[in-house]
């Protein structure tokens, strides 16, 4: 290939190119704007990425291109008034990789190219300073020895040591000439010894390093890297030669890495670490222990103040905190690179704010720069970043929060330990399903061996705010002898251990946390996101501590309140079970007598906290046998029981029951309306409780109430017309008594294709449409949520087949195109009809995009993740045309 054939030139002297990070690099683009806007630069080119893959491709470089090297280094050398090669007066430079996203895996720099036997004197006579040339050449030897001719890097540090340790040198720096020479001899002989040479001509190190670092582009490490992170081949590195300036010339001279701002907590104050008479990697190395930035204002005060109001100036020209890196030679500040700094969540979120206050950037920019998803680590429990801690095991970071407690492996062992000797504990099971709840509302959080991220223990953990760790491979548990081993590491009932529901990393002990706190920047950027917010947010709440939570981090209303969480409750499991397993409808309505004040308080607790929001109550959804027990621990207690010669009547009715309700598919089984339908008494019980817990709270508060009445799993219009006569007939025999003027509405679920198709016939009946888009992902897929995930989804990802899960991230295309489908039915028929979205997708940035685009008037999402919505909502209202 031919010169010619390039879109561009093969090499930009810094200030003179595009500030174009596909072609120069980050790093290349940087030095250039920095040198181009006056900042103190040392000079140099960047040698573009188009190179990169030009070499990558012929296995050498397009025609002209050592020319074009030598026209650039002529040009530095006037502009120096050195000379590359040269014994008097050498100019000494750098080579640096840079691709465009910073990449672990790629070559590290060679610093001070250009000396040799010769010019090191030159150097040294010329600098007056022996020691700092020699230090320099050895320095060059080590590098290019390392980086460029592949020799273990520890034989170069042991010959340092070994140096060191004869005369007695505590530091690098106490290192005199004569031991600095003799180092030289050292270094020399190691690479000779892997029969290697290091090159005495310049320009054979300079272009030697130069292949290093496009070579170094196909390496196994870093091929490994761009797999992992899904960055193309094909975008290359850079390649920046620059001059050097020298920090290790003695103690008027040094060299450190910077932050604009304070990257752990946002505070507006430079930041960062320096050692003086050091060169290059010596900060990052560890070798010294660096000074706090601030004592640069003792030592070099000049340099101090430069470094900032340089500080300042890349704010306003990057309008971001900058991370940079800089040397002083003599006293005086280069810059020698910078990039926009990464930080926490906390900082973020200040550093957002504060930059809009202080006018750096506008309030849009400021909503747009937080991701919505980090917001999470602002709202829970962490580990305290300085805690010492073992990680024992890692599995998927399924809902955040840390949490310390002992391991119990038994729903009901976690309950007792928490009741009754106020434990905290961890709840340890290969899964968990629905009469695992009150286990899972005991435990402070939870670990699961199977599972994915969207599995039973996921989503009720995440829902109730508690950290979570789903999938977890290293943990191999178990039951019968109460056991989990956590690699090779066993730990039994009662042992206490740490988790990472952000990480998803398993810790032994206690590891030392720190609790949330909401910043007054939060609240602000919370603020401004309501500027430009168009969907309202609402929240997944089935009680009312988690509705007054939700209402704090600016819930509009309750989108999904479940209803069958009441009836977990350890008072009402057993009532719900004789309702269940009534063989009279007599026996049953008794059942349900008992049961309807208790959820009338539950109604009114809610309805007290939303204080005239709507609330959307759904009305018993899943399939009864979730309410009981598993068929084999009935049997196991019948066995128990009998020997013990005790009474087996209500056993023997549950057993019964169990068989009966038994479904070869119980998804697609009896639940929902279906139910309803069935056994009407049951919504009829759950219509009263709402009307009178309305009724009450409206006549006692003089608040509006809203309440929503939400029939599940409609698919016929004739279902829903159905159940909408009874709850109607109810509603209103129950309003005539209460005498009170009380407004309700009926509407439904819409989480069945079949619903979609036909919305604009069942909006003639519903008053709102809430997508349900969980069981639409199941239904419209046929794939199973609860097993899916653990057993092909992986295996579809690797596989290509699928790239997101869509229990995750709602399917535009299948899914999507069904709610989209469904909202412009509905509104054909009633056109200011309330549609809103109450699954998973609810709380999902990518997803709430979608819905903002589909039409929907709200999302609803479990309490922690409304902040995340209702940012992640203004920002897709920014971004929208
Ligand atoms: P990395 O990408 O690993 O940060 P760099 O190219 O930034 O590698 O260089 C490593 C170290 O060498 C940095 O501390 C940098 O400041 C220093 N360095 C690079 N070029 C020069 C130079 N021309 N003069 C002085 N120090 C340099
Ligand atoms: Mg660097
Ligand atoms: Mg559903």
């Amino acid at each position: 290939m031919n010169a010619d054939t390039l879109e561009h030139d093969m090499i930009y002297y810094f200030g003179e190119g595009p500030v174009d990070k596909e072609l120069l690099g980050g790093k290349g683009a940087n030095l250039g704007r920095m040198r181009s806007i006056g900042l103190p630069v040392p000079p140099g080119f960047t040698i573009t990425t188009e190179i990169c893959n030009h070499y990558t491709a012929h296995n050498d470089y397009p025609d002209g291109f050592t020319d074009a090297v030598a026209a650039n280094m002529a040009k530095m050398e006037e502009e120096l008034g050195k000379s590359f090669g040269s014994t008097g007066n050498p100019l000494l430079v750098s080579v640096r990789s840079g691709a465009a996203i910073s990449m672990p895996g790629m070559m590290d720099s060679v610093l001070n190219i250009g000396l040799n036997d010769d010019s090191v004197e030159g150097l040294a006579r010329q600098t007056e300073n022996e020691r700092f040339a020699w230090d320099s050449y050895r320095r060059l030897i080590q590098m290019f020895g390392d980086v460029v001719l592949g020799v273990e890097h520890a034989r170069f540090e042991e010959a340092l040591s070994e140096v060191k340790d004869s005369v007695g040198a505590k530091n690098d720096t106490d290192l005199k000439t004569g031991d600095l020479k003799d180092l030289v001899i050292r270094f020399k002989s190691i690479i000779s010894d892997e029969g290697k040479t290091f090159p005495q001509d310049p320009w054979q190190q300079l272009r030697m390093s130069i292949d290093a670092v496009f070579m170094s582009w196909n390496n196994e490490r870093a091929i490994r890297y761009r797999e992992a992170n899904d960055i193309p081949d094909d975008m290359g590195t850079a390649v920046n030669v620059q001059a050097m300036v020298f920090g290790n010339t003695g103690k008027n001279s040094g060299t450190g890495v910077g932050f604009t701002r304070n990257p752990a907590t946002g505070e507006n104050k430079l930041y960062g670490e320096y050692l003086l008479d050091a060169q290059g990697e010596d900060v990052v190395a560890g070798i010294r222990t660096p000074h706090p930035i601030e004592d640069l204002a003792d030592q070099i005060p000049e340099a101090y103040e430069k470094l900032q109001d340089i500080s300042d100036i890349l704010e306003e020209e990057y309008r971001d905190m900058q991370d940079f890196e800089f040397t002083v030679q003599e006293g005086k500040l280069w810059m020698l690179q910078t990039r926009t700094g990464k930080r926490t969540a906390d900082a973020a979120v200040k550093i957002a704010v504060d930059m809009a206050d202080e006018g750096i950037i506008d309030r849009e920019t400021a909503v747009m720069r937080i991701d919505p998803e980090s917001l999470s680590q602002l709202l829970h429990k962490r580990i305290d970043p300085d805690a010492e801690r073992t990680v024992i095991a890692t599995g998927l970071n399924a809902s955040p929060g840390a949490a310390s407690g002992h391991i119990v492996f038994d729903p009901d062992e976690a309950e007792r330990l928490v009741k009754e000797q106020d434990e905290k504990v961890i709840l340890v099971r290969p899964e968990t399903s629905p009469e695992d709840i009150h286990g899972l509302v005991s435990a402070e959080g939870i670990v699961t061996s199977r599972g994915g991220m969207t599995s039973h223990a996921a989503v009720v953990a995440r829902g109730m705010g508690k950290p979570c760790i789903t999938g977890c491979k290293d943990a191999a548990i178990d039951l019968s002898n109460q056991a989990v081993w956590f690699k090779d590491r066993e730990y039994g009932t009662g042992d206490l251990i740490t988790i990472d529901g952000a990480t998803g990393e398993i810790m032994d002990g206690q590891v030392a946390m720190k609790d949330p706190q909401l910043s007054g920047e939060f609240e602000s950027l919370l603020e401004w996101a309501e500027e430009f917010r168009t969907i309202g947010v609402r929240t997944n709440a089935d009680t009312p501590e988690d509705a007054a939570r939700a209402r704090s981090f600016g819930a509009e209303g309750i989108g999904l309140c479940r209803t069958e969480h009441m009836f977990m409750a350890e008072d009402r499991m057993p009532i719900m079970q004789d309702m269940i397993t009534a063989e009279s409808l007599e026996e049953r309505q008794e059942a349900l007598d008992k049961l309807l004040p208790m959820q009338q308080n539950d109604f009114a607790d809610i309805f007290k906290v939303m204080e005239g929001y709507p609330v959307i109550i759904r009305l018993l959804d899943p399939p009864l046998h979730e309410f009981l027990p598993a068929r084999e621990d009935l049997l196991g207690e019948v066995v128990e029981r009998s020997l013990e010669g005790r009474d087996l009547t209500r056993l023997g009715r549950m057993l019964k029951k169990v068989k009966n309700l038994e479904e070869a598919n119980p998804m697609l089984g009896f639940r929902g309306c279906r139910l309803g339908i069935i056994h009407p008494e049951i919504f009829a019980m759950q219509v009263r409780a709402i009307i009178r817990a309305a009724a009450t709270v409206k006549k006692e508060t003089g608040n509006k109430v809203k309440p929503y009445i939400m029939i599940p799993l409609v698919s016929m219009e004739e279902e829903l017309q159905h159940v909408e006569d009874m709850v109607r007939s109810v509603a209103t025999e129950e309003i005539s008594q209460v005498d009170v003027d009380l407004d309700y509405k009926i509407g439904t679920m819409i989480e069945l294709p079949r619903a979609c198709v036909i919305a604009d016939r069942i909006a003639r009946i519903a008053d709102f449409f809430s997508f349900g888009t969980n069981d639409l992902t199941q239904t419209t897929f046929g794939f199973s949520r609860d097993d899916s995930e653990g057993k092909f989804f992986d295996g579809y990802k690797r596989e290509g087949v699928m790239r997101k899960n869509p229990f995750q991230t709602l399917d535009r295309d299948g899914v999507g195109t069904l709610v989209k489908m469904a909202v412009d039915k509905a509104r054909s028929t009633k056109e200011d009809m309330s549609l809103g979205i109450c699954g998973e997708h609810g709380g999902d940035p990518a997803s709430i995009e979608f819905v903002i685009g589909a039409g929907l008037d709200y999302v609803s999402c479990s309490p922690y993740r409304v902040p995340i919505a209702r940012l992640a909502a203004a920002q897709a209202a920014i971004r929208q045309p």
